[in-house]
């Protein structure tokens, strides 16, 4: 692997990364939708280039410009459409009240987007709660909880130190920042040395990304990749200690919680990849990449022989991450979603059209290529009950 010494590890500060892979012109924010075919192929656009930190094992895109993306101007992301996703989101809330003994307590959530999982944890525990988001909007969510929660339209900064409250919660945001220490530091020098607040931060796992060499899930806005050993020693370089560890979400999630120290903590947890582990797993990532690749561009060339009809279910991230990375013209003309807020809007980079379940009636699909396999029984389900039958091939 290159080592490009003109890049900072934004997770330990040391000097050089190891450069393993490069997706060059990806739509520059891959949740975008459109009214348009134009308007989504004309969106702006980055470079992805993976280095790998040798000391701490972190990943971070090098050539990552925070200016391209502005999530002030985005709509709240929400996922809560999915059963599987939701009894998920339920489950952890429940449990953080209950190990965090949060009732009538303070909690603030940074990235909260429209306030769905601080409504959980407000209403489970008669909570209050801040939740700091450019894109989040005041009444975006409908709880028990809503005269209990505050919602700032920002960005998170020092100057909201004072509303950590007992729990901080980041959800889904931190694999957004590119400098990750300046981050967690900003949050960290907010809370005294002897705080009982404690931090929980869930975040993507990027072991399944380079195991399975899913290049679908690397995208632009996502411009931070941690494993359980890189996560921790984040927080430990930012006088965090850990004090759970683990995965969840069918292994997809890490989740971790911290709380803080006025020395560097040297308690390292048994699940934690060591830097030479993750090594291993980049290395692999980057031998089979091109293979994977080649892969999918013959499934596609298959459906474009055989003339079959072909959907792609799921329109997120993965699914631009996916079409744009192989290119994708004519092979494939729909993509389903069950969100109905996203029918009829084209993703960006490749520009096809987002339709429902139901257009499949008189569509009739011949090939389904499943985005995200745990959803595979609900998509077959959905198929059956409306009587149509189809190959599936999921991105695994
Ligand atoms: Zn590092």
């Amino acid at each position: 692997m290159p080592k490009s010494r003109g890049h900072i590890c934004p997770s330990c500060k040391t000097i050089g990364m190891s450069i393993f892979y490069e997706a060059k012109n990806v739509p520059a924010n891959s949740c975008m939708m459109f009214s348009n075919h134009d308007e989504a192929v004309s969106f702006p656009v980055g470079d992805v280039v993976l280095g790998f930190c040798e000391s701490c094992g972190f990943i971070s895109n090098v050539a990552f410009d925070s200016s391209k993306i502005d999530y002030s101007t985005l709509a709240p992301e929400e996922q809560g459409f999915s059963g599987t996703f939701n009894a998920y989101a339920n489950r952890l809330a429940s449990r953080l009240v209950q190990d965090y003994n949060l009732h009538d307590k303070h909690i603030s959530e940074i990235g909260c987007g429209r306030g769905d999982f601080l409504a959980l944890l407000c209403q489970m525990g008669n909570n209050y709660g801040i939740g700091i988001d450019p894109s989040t909007v005041s009444g975006g969510v409908e709880s028990e909880a809503s005269s209990r929660l505050t919602f700032i339209h920002d960005y998170y900064s020092d100057k909201y130190a004072c509303q950590n409250g007992d729990l901080v919660c980041c959800r889904h945001t931190l694999e957004h920042i590119h400098d990750t220490a300046d981050f967690i530091n900003c949050l960290r020098h907010g809370i005294s040395d002897t705080s009982s607040t404690a931090a929980f931060f869930e975040v993507p796992d990027v072991t399944r990304i380079l195991h399975e060499v899913a290049f679908w899930d690397i995208y632009y806005e996502h411009c931070s990749y941690f494993n359980l050993g890189s996560l921790a020693r984040l927080f430990r370089f930012c006088n965090f200690e850990v004090t759970n560890l683990q995965k969840d979400y069918f292994d997809q999630y890490l989740l971790i919680e911290a709380k803080p120290v006025s020395k560097k903590s040297q308690k390292v947890l048994k699940n934690e990849e060591s830097v030479e582990e993750t090594a291993k797993d980049v290395e692999n990532f980057a031998m089979h990449s091109k293979e994977k690749l080649g892969f999918w561009k013959n499934q596609l060339l298959d459906i474009k022989n055989k003339k079959k009809k072909a959907i792609v279910w799921g329109s997120g991230s993965k699914c631009v991450g996916f079409l744009t990375t192989l290119g994708v013209k004519d092979e494939i003309q729909y993509i389903v979603d069950i969100n109905p807020r996203r029918h009829g809007k084209f993703i960006p980079g490749v520009g096809k059209q987002i339709v429902s379940p139901e257009f499949l009636k008189q569509y009739k699909p011949d090939t389904v290529i499943v985005m995200n396999p745990i959803y595979c029984n609900e998509i077959k389900k959905m198929m059956d009950d409306m009587d149509i039958s189809a190959e599936y091939i999921p991105c695994n």
